[in-house]
């Protein structure tokens, strides 16, 4: 069998920037990735509850109105049925306080901002074809 685009591999971008969303879709749909955006916690949280067996990686942003990047976090990694799922964790560089609390709540990488598209990239392939 060839290979077809439905092999992609897909991943949920969540951040109330709209300038991250966009810089963050644009590169991995460059990088071949299957990308599905949302810009708060509780939209995000409803479009794993549908399609938690297409995604494989989920790119969180921590602070964000309502529901937060945590919070999703948390939910994601104590239900057996999600909690396969990647999840790398925006961070701010000089908050270090922010990955020891991802860590204790089971976050599995960890992306600093600011960051490049390209460096973006890299470690998204670096995590994905681990
Ligand atoms: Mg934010």
């Amino acid at each position: 069998m060839s290979e077809n685009t439905t092999e992609k591999k897909r991943i949920l971008i969540v951040d109330d920037e709209p300038d991250i969303l966009n810089l963050t879709t644009k590169f991995l749909e460059l990088g071949n990735y299957e990308t599905l955006t949302s810009s708060n916690g509780k939209e995000a949280m409803k479009i794993i509850e549908q399609k938690y067996d297409q995604i494989d990686l989920v790119l969180l942003d921590i602070m964000m109105p309502g529901r937060s990047g945590y919070s999703v976090l948390e939910e994601i990694k104590t239900t057996d049925k999600y909690k396969d799922i990647t999840v790398v964790l925006f961070t701010v560089k000089s908050f270090n306080e922010d990955i020891q609390k991802g860590k204790r709540l089971g976050a599995d990488y960890y992306i600093t901002k600011p960051f490049s598209g390209k460096e973006l990239l890299k470690k998204i392939n670096e995590i994905l074809n681990n």
